[in-house]
């Protein structure tokens, strides 16, 4: 608990930060000790009600104004959220990751590429490159699920989801020629099927299959007032390639 206590300590305090808040770890510990009562009233585990009173604050208006002008295209995720990556290049965002990658290589890298790291680890956050906010951070807690991780994330951010990338690397994704590409097709999906798309940078082929519209199902949820995500002529993942 007292790991998770500190990490959302941290985000308070970036939170008060974002309004210009004058005693930073006064405000802290007020903000802590609200979430212990909501906690103690309501009966619900502390870490329920520090998440509670975060998503409240971060929803405000002048919360979400310093927020908003940092949205960042790129991100850099924990070896731990690989699922989380695949996702976020399937809405369409940059989103890097490695598997195995050390603390020190994801924080030089992530400067190095400017991306804002995203993890579940609450000693990462405690590093300094990402305490002073030299390189953008943001911890998820570690219980969610690539969903509520998505939504996490597009919420913080205010993302909305852009044109798909490809799943295994973020690469564009080009229409591809159906003939051309008739070998790589499985006959059944052949058969019923006549768009392709190709990934330009590993040339994985993608098509639209049920775990492409399941994806697409949870990013228009994701999308404010409904409103469809930005296909480029209906490109998109599917959760096949070659
Ligand atoms: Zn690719």
């Amino acid at each position: 608990m007292s790991r998770i206590l500190k990490a959302y300590e941290t985000r308070y305090r970036w939170l008060l930060q974002q309004v210009r808040a004058r005693h930073l770890q006064r405000g802290v510990d007020w903000l802590v000790a609200r979430a212990r009562r909501m906690s103690a009233d309501r009966k619900v585990p502390l870490s329920q009600s520090l998440t509670e009173l975060c998503e409240r604050l971060a929803s405000r208006p002048a919360f979400r104004k310093g927020a908003a002008h940092a949205g960042p295209d790129r991100f850099y995720c924990d070896a731990g959220l690989g699922g989380l990556a695949r996702w976020l290049r399937g809405a369409g965002y940059e989103a890097l990751w490695e598997a195995g990658i050390d603390d020190d290589e994801l924080l030089r890298r992530a400067r190095q590429t400017q991306a804002t790291i995203l993890t579940t680890d609450s000693m990462l956050m405690e590093r300094r490159l990402l305490r002073d906010r030299i390189i953008p951070g943001y911890w998820l807690p570690p219980t969610l699920s690539i969903p509520e991780q998505l939504a996490l994330v597009f919420r913080e951010f205010h993302l909305t989801a852009r044109v798909p990338r490809c799943m295994s690397c973020g690469g564009e994704l080009r229409p591809g020629d159906k003939e051309a590409l008739r070998e790589k097709i499985p006959p059944r999906t052949y058969r019923w099927l006549d768009e392709y798309f190709v990934c330009v940078s590993c040339g994985k082929l993608f098509w639209h299959g049920t775990h492409w519209q399941r994806i697409q199902k949870q990013l228009r949820s994701l999308t404010a007032a409904g409103t469809a995500p930005a296909v480029n002529g209906g490109a998109g993942p599917s959760g096949r390639a070659t």
